[in-house]
Formats: structure tokens, sequence, C-alpha cells
């Protein structure tokens, strides 16, 4: 797989939260879908026929049951609006006519009126920016917010196929090399950025990094994420969570070096 080009791609999305569309609090699905139906959380209006795409979908029901598994995030309370095109043209000038402030993305997500709603058009790209942008949908529609690294950082981690997640994203060879050097990313950094905008492709390797290191490293790092999460969803201010990993974790950066200097294939 050409993960190198598809990430130069696949860094372009975008994640909204409480955003307010010029038309309408959500997007209408009165476009002549080719097939419309639900799929377990999702309410999918698709261009094309999904029949190609069963794979993809059961990937979806994976990243919500590892979501839930992992990080304790609850299901959808309402459907999760999953618009699909055919090309680029018709995905832009829907997007165009809806939510006309929308930055020109190769797949969004958008949180509009309590309603998540992940839009994308077939590409090479596809199945990945569909991963990507639902496990946005699946984070917003259960917790009030997320700081936009770690969302990233999340999203990364599970657009990858499910089997390719914990030692076949092309990231690893690079954060393998720079922990060789005994360089961490710094969190507090990633922890700074407001707006996607100030992300670039060496950001969001990082924000997978950081999230790579909670979910396969330490203990204490994992049970971590899952309370500051918990604290998110309860309206609890969850304070930073470098500060909380660096209390539980002595030495976070040499242990974060450790962890990609011996994770192995
Ligand atoms: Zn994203």
């Amino acid at each position: 797989m050409k993960r190198n080009k598809i990430h130069l791609l696949t860094i372009c999305c975008l994640s909204i939260a409480l955003w307010s569309p010029a038309i309408g609090s959500t997007a209408r699905a009165d476009e002549p879908w080719a097939e419309q139906r639900q799929i377990g959380p999702f309410a999918v209006h698709s261009q094309f026929s999904l029949k190609d795409h069963v794979g993809l979908f059961a990937d979806l029901k994976q990243i919500q049951q590892d979501l839930k598994r992992c990080l304790a995030i609850g299901d959808p309370r309402a459907p999760i609006q999953m618009y699909l095109f055919a090309d680029k043209a018709n995905y832009r000038r829907f997007i165009e006519a809806r939510f006309p402030k929308a930055p020109d993305r190769p797949a969004l997500f958008i949180k509009s009126g309590g309603v998540c709603m992940v839009f994308a058009y077939q590409s090479k790209q596809f199945e990945i920016d569909v991963r990507h942008e639902t496990t946005h949908a699946l984070l917003h529609a259960d917790l009030p917010m997320v700081p936009l690294w770690l969302d990233e950082g999340l999203a990364e981690y599970f657009e990858v196929a499910p089997k390719d997640r914990a030692l076949g994203n092309s990231y690893l060879g690079t954060m393998r090399l720079m922990t060789q050097f005994g360089i961490a990313p710094k969190i507090t950094s990633l922890e700074k950025k407001a707006n996607i905008s100030e992300m670039g492709g060496s950001h969001y390797r990082y924000c997978w990094a950081w999230v790579h290191f909670m979910l396969h490293g330490p203990r204490e790092a994992h049970g971590e994420l899952v309370r500051y999460l918990a604290d998110i969803r309860a309206m609890t201010p969850p304070g930073q969570l470098s500060d909380r990993l660096s209390r539980r974790i002595p030495r976070l950066n040499k242990q974060f070096v450790k962890h990609f200097r011996t994770w192995q294939r």
C-alpha cells in the first residue's frame, strides 16, 4: 500500500464540532441516492452500491467495538449520518450547497445541531477516509469535546485496516528511527494546537505515536487515557493529559522512547 502518498491526502480531513452550517442543521438526504440504509449506528446515503464495501462496514463495526472495549466510548445515541459520493464533483457540490464555509478537503466530519455527519467520495483512499472520519464521529457522538491532537491521533490510529493498527502503520518506521536517537515528540506542543490549519504531516504522525503509546505501551498510560475521557464525558475539567501522564508515569518521555525502540513486528 502506498502509505506515504495516501497520508499526504488523508491528513487533509477536518473535524468540526458544534459548527453551524449556513443551511439547516443537518445535511438533507434529498439527493438521488443509489442506496440508503441503516448499517449498525450509521444511516448511510450512498450514490453507489455498497455491495463492494462489505469489508469496510465490518471495519467500522470493529472500530465501534474497539473504541468501546479499549476506551469505554459509548454507543451513539442517534444515528451517524454518512454521505458517500460517486466522485469529487458530486461531493463538492453537495458540501458547497449546504456548508459553504467548509474547506476543500477529501473527506469531512461535521457535528451540527448534535448530529454527527461523515462525508466522503470514492477515491483511492476512500476506505481510509471513511474509517478516519467515522472514528471522529463515534468519539464526538459520545463525548462533549475531544482535544484536537487526541482526536486526530485516534482517527489516524483507527484509519488503517484493523490488522495494520498495531504494527502495520507506515508511521511506525519513522517513530522507530526518531526514538533510536532518543527523541520523543513533545506532547505539550501537540496540546497547544487549536486549529487543524496548524497541523502538518509530522504533527499527525506525533499524535498517532502518542495514541499508540497509550494503547500499546505501559498499562498506566492506557488507564490514564480512559480516565481522562471519562472526565470529559462527565464534564469534569480534565486538565492536560500530558500532566496526568507525567504524574502517573515517571520519566514519561523515556518510556515513550523505550516503547518504540522495543515495539516489534
Ligand atoms: Zn481527522
